[in-house]
């Protein structure tokens, strides 16, 4: 009787104790993620759905804008990504489907389901995600990189990338020296990396 008891009061006091823990942050978002209202987007005028799962996924960086620390300097780069893309070149709104900053916060762009211009003949069939800053010979912080893997590894839990998706960088799919020499030599490490771009069926 004693036996029962005392396993019946620890049993209460584990409850209290579990009840009284704080909310644990949902483990598939370990990122700030800004939608398009948290930067100030103006409303997009290109609006292609995209066809999901994706089976790739395309990493850029900018050159220009240079690398953002804040919140309140990386909304800037995004407006002014948005209204370089999307009015000077007349895409309709910024290329990419998201955007990391050096603080480590992720940044919509045309999001998960919206075709995105940043990488030709890949844009069908791809997420296109940008590491702000100027990577050809320095490496972006730590988190911005793990905020990079964490946001596709949401976007495969989510069903908007192919769990055996492909990883490639810009330099891979057109002429161009994106995602940076330095960053594309750290990519070029990570475990979905695809050294050749020979486009699978979406
Ligand atoms: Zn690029």
């Amino acid at each position: 009787m004693m036996r029962l008891l005392r396993v019946l009061f620890c049993a209460y006091i584990m409850v209290v104790i579990v009840n009284a823990m704080p909310e644990p942050k949902d483990p598939r978002v370990p990122f700030k993620f800004y939608s398009r209202q948290d930067w100030g987007a103006a409303p997009a005028n290109d609006t292609v759905p995209l066809n999901t799962p994706v089976p790739y996924v395309v990493i850029h960086h900018t050159y220009i804008p240079g690398a953002c620390h804040t919140f309140e300097e990386c909304s800037r780069s995004m407006l002014s990504m948005q209204n370089y893309h999307g009015v000077t070149l007349d895409w309709g709104d910024i290329g990419y489907n998201f955007c990391v900053g050096s603080e480590g916060g992720a940044y919509e762009g045309r999001g998960w389901k919206t075709k995105g211009i940043h990488a030709g003949r890949a844009n069908g069939i791809s997420v296109g995600i940008c590491l702000i800053g100027d990577w050809r010979s320095e490496l972006p912080p730590s988190m911005q990189l793990e905020t990079t893997k964490a946001l596709i590894e949401s976007g495969v839990e989510k069903g908007f990338i192919r769990p055996d998706y492909k990883l490639v960088g810009h330099r891979q799919v057109m002429s161009t020296e994106c995602p940076g020499g330095a960053l594309y030599e750290h990519i070029s490490g990570w475990e979905h990396f695809s050294p050749t771009f020979v486009p699978m069926k979406a």
